[in-house]
């Protein structure tokens, strides 16, 4: 912290204001990224825990700053949501990852990040049924992930999900356990998927404490016929516990990490194989 006696007016910490204009300019860049090409979609399987095939992927953004190097989503994504260049962007990354995944053929899903922000454009609907129409992607083979944040107490998002729905399309709580949604809540919610939050994930070791959330989660989603996915498995051990605590599908550093699209092919060619 700065010493505020002796330089009386200075309220901000100067790696604040940094930060700010950082942002601001990234938000600036961000404008004009997808014009530049400068996005591109990674894909990472979720596989069944059973016999670690691929039946899936999630869709993983990525950028590419002409000076920065590598932008992470985590870092870009939020301002993108401030400044309202995630629904361009939104749409970009979902006709881009319908189109790669229709163009592998097979049955194998993409899932797709919506932002909360998303979910507030009254067109999304028609936006995203228009996309599976230009790639051709069966609306089975699509699902989309939402944070349970973005949907407590937000009627016209959950009516939007049902007609989501009603098209085939599946949806997704994405971090379960780590948002605000009360359990009650859940059981109204139209959704298919649970994701475990990886946190919990993190937390298996073998003993009934460190599964206890996870479980709990588990049996809940059994209760009300809903797939659960854990996300973040890093060791044989997690996902072998997982696969005795009843979870089907699992993602994570262990099986790949997010892929280029010629990557992801030939994995799921090679799994294909008998
Ligand atoms: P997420 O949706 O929870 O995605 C999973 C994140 O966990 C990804 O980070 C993935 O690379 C990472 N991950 C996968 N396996 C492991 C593992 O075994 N261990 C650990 N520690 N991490 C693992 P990524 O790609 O950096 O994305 C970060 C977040 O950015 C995503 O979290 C999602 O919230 C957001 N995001 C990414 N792409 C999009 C997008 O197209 N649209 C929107 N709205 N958000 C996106
Ligand atoms: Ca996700
Ligand atoms: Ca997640
Ligand atoms: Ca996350």
């Amino acid at each position: 912290a700065k010493d505020l006696g002796t330089h009386g007016a200075q309220l901000y910490d100067p790696s604040m204001i940094d930060g700010r204009a950082a942002d601001a300019q990234l938000g600036d860049d961000l404008t004009g990224a997808l014009e530049r090409d400068e996005l591109t979609v990674l894909y990472q399987p979720l596989v069944d825990l059973s016999d670690s095939r691929p039946v899936g992927v999630e869709a993983l953004v990525r950028w590419q700053h002409p000076e920065l190097g590598v932008v992470s989503p985590a870092r870009f994504i939020p301002i993108a949501e401030r400044n309202g260049t995630i629904n361009t962007l939104g749409l970009w990354v979902l006709r881009e990852a319908c189109a790669q995944v229709a163009s592998w053929g097979g049955d194998t899903y993409v899932s797709v990040n919506l932002s909360p922000r998303q979910l507030q454009e009254p067109t999304l609907v028609h936006d995203v049924l228009a996309v599976l129409q230009l790639t051709g992607l069966e609306p089975g083979r699509l699902v989309l992930e939402i944070t349970e944040s973005a949907l407590v107490d937000d009627v016209a998002g959950t009516t939007m999900l049902a007609e989501f729905r009603a098209h085939g399309i599946r949806v997704a709580i994405d971090d379960f356990g780590t948002g605000y949604s009360s359990l009650h809540y859940l059981t109204r919610l139209p959704v298919d998927i649970l994701k475990i939050d990886r946190s919990f994930v993190a937390e298996l070791n073998g003993t009934p404490e460190g599964a206890g959330i996870t479980e709990a989660i588990l049996r809940l989603s059994h209760a009300l016929h809903l797939t659960t996915v854990a996300e973040g498995i890093e060791t044989t051990e997690q996902a072998a516990e997982l696969q005795l605590l009843g979870c089907g599908i699992g993602q994570g550093y262990l099986f790949a990490e997010p892929l280029p699209p010629s990557q992801m092919l030939s994995l799921l060619t090679r799994s294909s194989q008998p």
